[in-house]
């Protein structure tokens, strides 16, 4: 879809700059949008991962987007270790080749230090170190070149939408409801010369520590919860420890007509996972394509907003889940059981619903199944749930659902589906 920027707008008028210093911080740049007139589908404020991400995708699919960005870039930020999961992320965005050249560091080894035990954890899948300035600047370039008008200031211009991208900054005062107890991080980076390659993680008591090698060498590390942890290496810190608030939040109204909140604006996880950017980025892809949605198919706008919102829901659920095992010790619980070939299995039909779901670059809605948890999901490993379900007879052999599902999928992945859906309560065992 060719971009539909008006060649021509009008010159931007500003409030004169003592004027708008008389105005409390935060509305400044809403009050200068008044005075504004320019001819923009979707504007962005905050240009960290989420916001570039938005930005990106939101351009690539035709849209006249301009970014505001309040500090001038590279800035340095805190989350350098980044979960595998965002070289997916990477590949939709079209930026692995970017990333992957950037002199970044891959770390697979973490000591972890918990309860008193050491375990080296290998991982097959590596995390990414980044250094967030050179990240995040990368991420603002990525855009930049997919089309997007990126701006450093603080003044708003008017746009059809509005996506707040601010992080914990919360530009739009979104209301947010905790979702853990409040948690202090302290960062500092180091210089000194044996630092080890791994990442280490040390828990001590009610608090932990995290540290790890930055692409530069120095060693970047924080505390969650108790100041007086250290590590047992000599080094000086480069600069004095900053606090952070790291509690994780949510905001259950992440998105209406006319505006979304994306990233930590929308919610802010544990950082015990390492995967606050990747979750970023995802709820910035999946933001792009609500907001497609409701700019070109205002008769899904509904369906896209409940998409949306149910991501968000989703995505902060998840990892409350992750660390409360993760704090508790416990294994993860994510294994889906073993049916039997003879066991009799039930089919809840009340789980067949019409349910808001990507296809192509909309939200459409489609027959889906709603889960015990209450998600609604419609498709699995590319396979349409609806169907399967809808297929089957009340109370069924396990080997007889499996032999129907394997005329149209292949036979592993139809037991995996039955798992899943048991597991997920959709299915159950009599
Ligand atoms: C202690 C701690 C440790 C963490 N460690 C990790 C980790 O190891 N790995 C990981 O993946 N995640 C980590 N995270 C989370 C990660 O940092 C965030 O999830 C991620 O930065 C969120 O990206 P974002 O784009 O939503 O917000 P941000 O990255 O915060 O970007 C927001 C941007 O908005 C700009 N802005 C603010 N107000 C305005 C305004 N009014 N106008 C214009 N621009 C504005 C800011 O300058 C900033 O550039 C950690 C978080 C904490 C608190």
């Amino acid at each position: 879809m060719p971009s539909r920027r008006n060649p021509s707008r009008p010159p931007r008028v500003r409030l004169h700059s003592r004027l708008a210093a008389l105005l409390p911080r935060d509305v400044r740049g809403a009050r200068m949008s008044r005075l504004t007139d320019v001819d923009i589908d979707v504007v962005v404020a905050g240009g960290g991962p989420a916001g570039s991400t938005t930005a990106r995708r939101l351009a690539q699919l035709g849209h006249s987007v301009t970014l505001v960005e309040r500090r001038t870039f590279p800035r340095p930020h805190i989350g350098e270790s980044l979960s595998p999961g965002v070289w997916v992320h990477f590949a939709t965005l079209g930026i692995t080749e970017r990333i992957a050249s950037a002199g970044f560091r891959l770390s697979s080894t973490t000591l972890l230090r918990w309860r008193g035990e050491t375990e080296r954890i290998v991982s097959d899948k590596p995390s990414l170190i980044v250094d967030r300035a050179l990240f995040d600047a990368l991420m603002l370039d990525a855009a930049r070149d997919a089309g997007v008008e990126i701006v450093f200031g603080i003044s708003i211009p008017r746009a059809r939408f509005f996506v707040d991208a601010t992080g914990r900054a919360n530009f739009s005062r979104r209301k947010r409801r905790f979702t853990a107890p409040r948690v202090i991080a302290w960062h500092t980076r180091w210089q000194g010369e044996d630092f080890p390659d791994e990442t280490v993680v040390e828990r001590c008591g009610d608090s932990w520590m995290w540290g790890t090698k930055l692409p530069d060498g120095t060693f970047s590390t924080l505390a969650f919860g108790n100041p007086s942890l250290k590590f047992n290496f000599l080094a000086s810190p480069i600069a004095p420890p900053h606090a952070f608030d790291a509690t994780p939040y949510v905001c259950d109204s992440p998105i209406d007509a006319t505006s979304a909140a994306v990233g930590e604006a929308a919610f802010a996880i544990d950082p015990i996972s390492s995967s606050g950017v990747q979750a970023a980025i995802g709820s910035g892809i999946t933001a792009a394509i609500a907001i497609h949605t409701i700019l070109e198919r205002p008769s899904n706008a509904e369906a896209a907003i409940r998409f949306y919102t149910s991501h968000v829901q989703r995505v902060s659920s998840q990892h409350m889940k992750w660390t409360t095992d993760a704090y508790s010790g416990e294994p993860d619980s994510n294994e889906l059981p073993n049916i039997a070939n003879d066991a009799i299995v039930a089919t809840n039909r009340d789980a067949q619903v019409i349910a808001p779901t990507i296809r192509g670059d909309f939200v459409e809605l489609e027959p889906a199944i709603r889960t015990a948890s209450g998600r609604d999901v419609a498709y699995l490993g590319g396979t349409p749930l609806a169907p399967l379900i809808a297929s089957l007879p009340a109370r069924t052999p396990a080997h007889a659902i499996v032999d129907q599902w394997s005329n149209t999928i292949p036979r592993p992945h139809a037991t995996a589906v039955l798992s899943w859906l048991v597991a997920e309560g959709v299915m159950h065992v009599v």
